[in-house]
C-alpha cells in the first residue's frame, strides 16, 4: 500500500499559533448547541439579488447567501436568507457547488439530538470553489476547489488540537452548523447554502482528480470510516468486515478494499448481496443466519460497525480473531441510545469474557482531524475511491431526507447547490 503523507503538522501548528493570537475569543457562549444568544444575528440578511450577493462574496464582503433550512425543529426545509460575514484576514469565502446529505442533518433538524437555535441550515459535506481570501490566507487561493467537513474551528492550542485531533478539542470544537462560533460571535450555518466563510486552516484541498460531487460525502462519511481503518493499520492481508451497508458502510468497503484488505459485508438484507459484491467485497454474510455467522468465528482483524441502531455486539465480537478490534461508527438518534424504541433494554450487554479471553478491543471512532481528513482526500484521489451518489435539487431535499431515513438511497444524496437560487 502506498503511504500518503499528511500535510505538515508543524506548518499547520505554526499557522494556528499565529491565528489564535489574532483571533481572541470574543464571545462567552459555550461551544456546540445551547448558546442563549441564538438569535443574535438577523436570520434574514438584507435583500440582495443572487448576482449582487455573489459579487460581494467574490470581494470578500458581507453578503446574503441563499440557503435551505428549518424554522421549526421537525419542520420542512424552507428558503432562508443567510447573512455571511465579511472575510477576516484568515478566512476563505467558498461558493458552494455541492453538499452531501448526512443522517446527522436530519437528526439535528428534527431535534433528535437536543434543542437547536433556529433557523438551522444543515450541511457539513461541502465542496466548492474559493472566490475570495482574507489578506493573510496562505493555504488556499481564489479558484481552488476546496471542502469543509464537520468542523470549522477549535482552540488550536490544546494537546488534541496540536496533535491534529480537533474533534476532541479540550475547549470544544465548533461544528459546521448549529454551533456557537466564539471566534466570530455568530451561530454557524451549514452547506445547504450558496456560500460559506471558513477559517483557512479548517478548509481542505479537494484534489482535481476527484469528482467534486462524489467527493462531498467523503468530508463526513469518508473520514468517519477512513480514520478507524487507518488507526487499525489495515493493509494488504488484513481481513475487514463492514456491518451495515449504508452511506458509511459503502465507503468503508471501498476504502478498505483500496487499502488492500480482504473485505466482507454483514447485512440483514439478502437484497444487498449483489450491491456489496459490486463495491468490492469478496464475501457477504447474512447476519440473521446463525450458521452463516458461526462460519465467521475468529475470522476478522477489524470490524467497522456502521449500524445506527441498538444491536448485539457479542455476535460481532465472536467474529474477531484474537486481538481483533470492533469499531463503532454509527450513532443512534439519541446519543445515549435510549431512543431506539426501547431496544436498549433487549440487547445483551457486552460479554467481557469474550473481550478478555481473546484480547479483543471495543473502539469508538468520531470523524477525524483536519490533517487526517486531508490525507483521506488525497488517498481517495490516488486510489479512485468515490462515493456512489444521487444528485438532488434544493426542491427535492425534503423528499431526499425521507428516503434517507428509510434507507432508500445508494448510497448518498448530494445537493446541487446551483439549484438553491432557482
Ligand atoms: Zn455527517
Ligand atoms: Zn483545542
Amino acid at each position: 500500500m502506498s503511504v500518503v503523507r499528511p500535510p505538515s503538522l508543524t506548518a499547520l501548528t505554526a499557522l494556528r499559533e499565529k491565528l489564535s493570537a489574532r483571533l481572541p475569543i470574543r464571545g462567552t457562549g459555550k461551544p456546540g448547541g445551547g448558546d442563549p444568544r441564538s438569535a443574535s444575528t438577523n436570520p434574514e440578511g438584507p435583500e440582495q439579488s443572487p448576482v449582487e450577493a455573489a459579487s460581494l462574496a467574490g470581494r470578500g464582503q458581507a453578503h446574503t447567501a441563499q440557503a435551505r433550512g428549518v424554522r421549526t425543529l421537525g419542520g420542512n426545509l424552507e428558503t432562508v436568507l443567510l447573512p455571511r460575514r465579511a472575510a477576516d484576514a484568515h478566512d476563505v469565502v467558498i461558493a458552494v457547488e455541492f453538499c452531501g446529505l448526512c443522517h446527522s442533518d436530519v437528526h439535528a433538524a428534527r431535534g433528535e439530538w437536543g434543542g437547536r437555535a433556529l433557523p438551522l441550515v444543515p450541511g457539513h459535506e461541502i465542496v466548492g470553489r474559493v472566490v475570495a481570501v482574507g489578506s493573510e490566507v496562505s493555504l488556499h487561493a481564489v479558484g481552488d476547489r476546496v471542502g469543509v467537513g464537520c468542523l470549522v474551528a477549535s482552540c488550536r492550542e490544546c494537546d488534541e488540537c496540536r496533535a491534529g485531533r480537533e474533534m476532541f478539542c479540550e475547549v470544544g470544537s465548533v461544528g459546521t452548523y448549529g454551533a456557537w462560533d466564539r471566534f466570530h460571535d455568530e451561530r454557524t450555518q451549514g452547506g445547504y447554502s450558496t456560500s460559506v466563510v471558513v477559517a483557512e486552516d479548517f478548509v481542505l484541498r479537494i484534489p482535481e482528480a476527484l469528482d467534486p460531487a462524489a467527493a462531498a460525502p467523503l468530508l463526513c462519511a469518508g473520514i468517519t470510516t477512513y480514520s478507524p481503518l487507518r488507526s487499525a493499520g489495515v493493509g494488504p492481508g488484513s481481513r475487514v468486515a463492514v456491518a451495515g451497508l449504508g452511506g458509511l458502510g459503502h465507503l468503508a468497503v471501498k476504502i478498505a478494499v483500496a487499502m488492500g484488505a480482504e473485505v466482507s459485508v454483514f447485512t440483514t438484507s439478502p437484497s444487498k448481496v449483489d450491491a456489496a459484491l459490486a463495491l468490492g467485497a469478496s464475501d457477504v454474510v447474512l447476519s440473521r443466519d446463525p450458521e452463516a455467522m458461526k462460519a465467521q468465528t475468529r475470522h476478522f482483524d477489524v470490524i467497522i460497525d456502521a449500524i445506527a441502531a441498538a444491536h448485539d455486539l457479542n455476535a460481532l465480537l465472536r467474529c474477531l480473531r484474537p486481538t481483533g478490534r470492533l469499531v463503532q461508527v454509527g450513532l443512534p438518534p439519541a446519543e445515549d441510545g435510549a431512543a431506539q424504541g426501547g431496544a436498549g433494554d433487549t440487547v445483551a450487554p457486552v460479554d467481557s469474557t469474550l473481550l478478555v479471553r481473546n484480547g479483543l478491543s471495543l473502539h469508538g471512532s468520531k470523524i477525524g482531524g483536519i490533517p487526517e481528513t486531508q490525507e483521506m482526500l488525497d488517498f481517495c484521489a490516488e486510489h479512485g475511491v468515490a462515493t456512489d451518489i444521487e444528485m438532488v435539487t434544493a426542491h427535492e431535499l425534503d423528499a431526499a431526507w425521507e428516503r434517507m431515513v428509510a434507507g432508500d438511497v445508494k448510497y448518498r444524496f448530494v445537493l446541487d447547490a446551483a439549484t438553491l437560487t432557482d
